[in-house]
Protein backbone atom coordinates (compact mmCIF):
# COMPACT_ATOMS: atom_id res chain seq x y z
CA UNK A 1 0.00 0.00 0.00
CA UNK A 2 1.18 3.57 -0.88
CA UNK A 3 1.63 6.13 1.42
CA UNK A 4 -1.91 8.04 0.49
CA UNK A 5 -3.73 4.87 0.19
CA UNK A 6 -2.43 4.26 3.41
CA UNK A 7 -3.55 7.28 5.43
CA UNK A 8 -7.18 6.53 3.38
CA UNK A 9 -7.49 3.47 5.20
CA UNK A 10 -6.48 4.66 8.72
CA UNK A 11 -8.76 7.46 8.05
CA UNK A 12 -11.19 4.72 7.69
CA UNK A 13 -10.66 1.92 10.04
CA UNK A 14 -10.56 5.02 12.56
CA UNK A 15 -14.44 6.01 11.11
CA UNK A 16 -15.27 2.75 11.86
CA UNK A 17 -13.66 2.29 15.71
CA UNK A 18 -15.38 3.66 19.01
CA UNK A 19 -12.66 4.81 20.41
CA UNK A 20 -11.58 7.36 18.05
CA UNK A 21 -13.19 11.14 18.21
CA UNK A 22 -12.71 14.36 16.69
CA UNK A 23 -10.52 16.19 18.61
CA UNK A 24 -8.39 19.49 18.79
CA UNK A 25 -4.91 19.07 20.05
CA UNK A 26 -2.73 22.46 19.35
CA UNK A 27 -4.84 24.15 17.23
CA UNK A 28 -5.79 21.31 15.16
CA UNK A 29 -8.49 18.74 14.31
CA UNK A 30 -7.50 15.38 14.62
CA UNK A 31 -9.11 12.19 15.21
CA UNK A 32 -8.14 10.81 18.36
CA UNK A 33 -8.19 7.04 19.74
CA UNK A 34 -6.55 4.11 21.11
CA UNK A 35 -3.87 1.33 20.23
CA UNK A 36 -6.10 -2.06 19.26
CA UNK A 37 -3.10 -3.51 21.72
CA UNK A 38 -1.78 -1.08 24.46
CA UNK A 39 -4.72 1.58 24.57
CA UNK A 40 -2.23 4.27 23.85
CA UNK A 41 -3.73 7.31 22.19
CA UNK A 42 -3.00 7.63 18.79
CA UNK A 43 -3.75 10.57 16.62
CA UNK A 44 -4.56 11.00 13.09
CA UNK A 45 -4.55 14.68 10.97
CA UNK A 46 -7.31 15.02 9.03
CA UNK A 47 -5.85 14.21 5.98
CA UNK A 48 -4.83 10.69 7.69
CA UNK A 49 -1.20 11.55 8.05
CA UNK A 50 -0.34 9.47 11.52
CA UNK A 51 0.88 12.10 14.34
CA UNK A 52 1.98 9.61 16.78
CA UNK A 53 3.35 6.52 15.17
CA UNK A 54 -0.43 5.05 14.39
CA UNK A 55 -0.25 2.39 12.07
CA UNK A 56 -2.83 -0.56 9.94
CA UNK A 57 -2.81 -3.76 11.65
CA UNK A 58 -3.40 -6.61 9.84
CA UNK A 59 -5.54 -8.74 12.29
CA UNK A 60 -4.68 -11.93 10.31
CA UNK A 61 -1.10 -11.00 8.97
CA UNK A 62 -1.07 -10.67 5.04
CA UNK A 63 1.30 -13.77 5.13
CA UNK A 64 -1.50 -15.58 6.54
CA UNK A 65 -3.80 -14.33 4.11
CA UNK A 66 -5.27 -11.37 5.74
CA UNK A 67 -6.88 -9.19 3.52
CA UNK A 68 -6.56 -5.36 3.66
CA UNK A 69 -10.76 -5.21 4.50
CA UNK A 70 -11.97 -2.81 6.86
CA UNK A 71 -12.37 -5.74 9.31
CA UNK A 72 -9.09 -7.21 9.43
CA UNK A 73 -7.83 -3.86 9.97
CA UNK A 74 -7.06 -1.83 13.28
CA UNK A 75 -4.97 0.89 14.57
CA UNK A 76 -1.93 0.38 16.20
CA UNK A 77 1.22 2.13 17.57
CA UNK A 78 4.04 1.30 15.69
CA UNK A 79 5.84 -0.36 18.84
CA UNK A 80 3.05 -2.32 19.31
CA UNK A 81 3.00 -3.62 15.88
CA UNK A 82 6.02 -4.61 14.90
CA UNK A 83 6.24 -6.47 18.43
CA UNK A 84 3.40 -8.45 16.98
CA UNK A 85 4.79 -9.36 13.92
CA UNK A 86 8.27 -10.00 15.34
CA UNK A 87 6.52 -12.83 17.86
CA UNK A 88 3.56 -14.27 16.04
CA UNK A 89 3.68 -13.40 11.74
CA UNK A 90 6.18 -16.25 10.88
CA UNK A 91 3.98 -19.13 12.78
CA UNK A 92 2.55 -21.39 11.29
CA UNK A 93 -1.41 -21.15 10.64
CA UNK A 94 -2.39 -23.52 13.15
CA UNK A 95 -0.14 -22.35 16.16
CA UNK A 96 -2.50 -21.78 18.77
CA UNK A 97 -0.39 -18.66 20.09
CA UNK A 98 -0.76 -17.04 17.01
CA UNK A 99 -5.02 -18.31 16.80
CA UNK A 100 -5.58 -16.53 20.58
CA UNK A 101 -4.11 -13.43 19.38
CA UNK A 102 -5.97 -13.35 16.41
CA UNK A 103 -9.10 -14.34 17.92
CA UNK A 104 -8.30 -11.71 20.79
CA UNK A 105 -7.86 -9.10 18.33
CA UNK A 106 -11.03 -9.97 16.33
CA UNK A 107 -13.09 -9.67 19.58
CA UNK A 108 -11.58 -6.35 20.51
CA UNK A 109 -12.22 -5.11 16.99
CA UNK A 110 -15.92 -6.15 17.03
CA UNK A 111 -16.18 -4.75 20.22
CA UNK A 112 -15.01 -1.52 19.18
CA UNK A 113 -17.12 -1.53 15.76
CA UNK A 114 -19.31 1.13 15.09
CA UNK A 115 -21.01 0.86 11.66
ZN1 LIG B 1 0.28 0.02 21.30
Amino acid sequence: MGSRRKQRRLLEVAATDRTFEPRELDGEQVLEGKCIHCQRKLALRADGTPINGATLEHIVPKNHGGTDDLENLAIACARCNSEKGLRHDHKRPDDPKLREVIERLQERRSKRLRR
